[in-house]
C-alpha cells in the first residue's frame, strides 16, 4: 500500500470538499454516506442483517461496542486480542490498535488499517494547516502514548513528527521539545498552559488543543504566551470529529462523519457519529458523551461544513441534584461560568459533584479570600435560584498539573451518572 498516495488523496479530498457549496456538499455526503451503508457497514457482522435507511439501525455506544468488540471491525479482532496488541506495540496484524484515555474499565478501543491512518493524517494536516505544508513542517504532539494514529508519517520529507509521552511528565523532554523547534504544537489546554506558566522557548505558527475540552479560562493565558490565536482538534476513539480554520471556526468533520443530534437542554446537544469512511471498524450512529453548543452562523471562510460554537464538556459531568420539585440537571458550563464571573482574579478552580446533595469548590490558596468567597457565593447563588437541594464546600488547596488523567474542571463523581 502506497501510505503517502493515501495521505495526499485524503488531503485533496478535504481541501476540495471544504470549497464546495452546502448544497453540493450535502449532495456529495449522502452519496458517501449511501456508500458506505451499502458496501461497508454490513461488512461487520453486528450488521449482517441491518435495515438499508440509517435512521432504522439502532443507536450504539461505548458499552455496546466494547461488549461487542469482534462484531463491530470486519476481521474479528476480539476486545482481548486488541488490548494485549496495545499491551505489546500497538499493532495486531496489519492493523493498528489505540485507546482513549479514562479510568480502567472506561477506556474506549478503536482499531484502524494503514490506508486509514494515512488517510488520517491527510484529513487532519488539510485541515489544519494546509498552507504550512510546502514550507516543510514540524509537528510536535504531546498526547498520551497510547495514541498512536501519527507513526506513520515520522519519517516524511515534507513532515517531520515528534512525539512526546503526556504521562512522562513536561520536565523530561522539555530540552528536547525546544530542540525541535516546532512549527505546530497539538497538546492538551493544560500543558499549553504549563507551557506558558514555565516559559517554554516554542515559536511554533499554530497552536492547537486537542485530548481535553478547552476551557474558555485557558484560551487567553495560551494566546498572550504564543501570541497565536489558538485553534482546536476535536477527536476521540470516534476519530476526529472538528477542527478549528484559519477563520477561528470549529468545523464540524462532516466530510468524514455524519452527525445527527440529540438535545440535552440548555440549548445543547449530544452527537451520534457515523464515521463513512472508516471500513475497518464500523461506527454507525454512536453516541458520543460530548456536550455541543452548535453554531447558527455560516463560518466567513465559506467552508460548507458547520461550526460548534462550543465543545462544553461532557455529559458524564453534568451535575444531577435533587429538588423540591424534583430531579434537576445543571451543566458544565453554566457551572463553570458562575465560577469564573464571580471574580476575574479567579483563573482556576475544581468543581466536583462528590455526592447527590454534595459539591466541593477547590480554589487556590494563592487566591485572595474575597475573590474564594465571591465564587463560593455563586456556585451557590446559581443552585438557589435552581431550587437544587446542595451543600457546596469551598476547599481552598493548590490545584497540581496532573498529566495521568484528563483535566476536568467540573466533574460529576456520582456512579449513577455514568
Ligand atoms: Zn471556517
Amino acid at each position: 500500500m502506497n501510505g503517502l498516495a493515501e495521505a495526499a488523496g485524503s488531503f485533496v479530498l478535504t481541501r476540495c470538499v471544504s470549497r464546495k457549496s452546502r448544497t453540493d456538499f450535502e449532495r456529495w455526503q449522502a452519496a458517501a454516506l449511501r456508500r458506505f451503508l451499502d458496501r461497508d457497514l454490513p461488512r461487520a457482522p453486528f450488521y449482517r442483517k441491518a435495515p438499508a435507511r440509517l435512521a432504522d439501525l439502532p443507536v450504539t455506544d461505548k458499552a455496546l461496542m466494547m461488549a461487542r468488540f469482534e462484531d463491530f471491525n470486519i476481521h474479528g479482532l476480539t476486545a482481548t486480542e486488541a488490548w494485549a496488541a496495545l499491551a505489546r506495540d500497538g499493532r495486531a496484524g496489519a492493523l493498528t490498535v489505540g485507546a482513549s484515555t479514562g479510568t480502567s474499565g472506561n477506556r474506549g478501543l478503536f482499531v484502524i488499517s494503514e490506508a486509514e491512518k494515512y488517510r488520517w493524517l491527510g484529513t487532519i494536516l488539510a485541515k489544519a494547516a494546509p498552507d504550512l505544508l510546502w514550507r516543510g513542517m514540524r509537528v510536535a504532539v504531546i498526547l498520551p502514548q497510547n495514541t498512536r494514529l501519527y507513526d506513520s508519517a515520522r519519517k516524511s520529507r515534507l513532515i517531520k513528527l515528534a512525539f512526546f509521552d503526556l504521562t512522562a511528565g513536561p520536565e523530561s523532554w522539555r530540552g528536547e521539545l525546544e530542540a525541535f523547534d516546532p512549527t505546530v504544537v497539538i497538546a492538551p489546554p493544560k500543558i499549553l498552559r504549563h507551557f506558558a506558566a514555565e516559559d517554554f522557548r516554542l515559536q511554533p505558527m499554530r497552536v492547537f488543543s486537542a485530548a481535553e475540552t478547552l476551557d474558555p479560562v485557558d484560551r487567553p493565558v495560551i494566546e498572550n504566551f504564543f501570541r497565536l490565536p489558538l485553534g482546536q482538534i476535536y477527536m476521540a476513539t470516534e476519530g476526529l470529529l472538528a477542527v478549528t480554520c484559519r477563520h477561528g471556526g470549529l468545523h464540524l468533520a462532516e466530510d468524514s462523519v455524519f452527525f445527527e443530534f440529540e438535545p440535552a437542554g440548555e440549548g445543547l446537544v449530544t452527537p451520534l457519529v457515523t464515521a463513512f469512511r472508516r471500513w475497518t471498524q464500523i461506527m454507525a450512529r454512536y453516541r458520543m458523551n460530548d456536550l455541543l453548543r452548535l453554531s447558527g452562523q455560516p463560518c466567513g471562510c465559506g467552508s460548507p461544513l458547520r461550526c460548534v460554537d462550543e465543545i462544553v464538556g461532557r455529559m458524564d459531568d453534568v451535575f444531577r441534584l435533587g429538588s423540591q420539585t424534583g430531579p434537576i440537571l445543571v451543566t458544565p458550563d453554566v457551572l463553570r461560568n458562575a465560577v469564573l464571573k464571580a471574580d476575574r482574579r479567579i483563573d482556576d478552580f475544581r468543581l466536583v459533584q462528590t455526592g447527590p446533595d454534595r459539591i466541593e469548590l477547590s480554589l487556590p490558596p494563592s487566591l485572595a479570600d474575597d475573590a474564594a468567597a465571591a465564587g463560593h457565593q455563586a456556585v451557590q447563588a446559581l443552585l438557589e435560584a435552581r431550587k437544587a437541594v446542595a451543600a457546596v464546600t469551598l476547599i481552598r488547596a493548590p490545584l497540581p498539573l496532573e498529566t495521568g488523567r484528563k483535566l476536568r474542571r467540573v466533574e460529576c463523581r456520582l456512579e449513577q451518572a455514568r
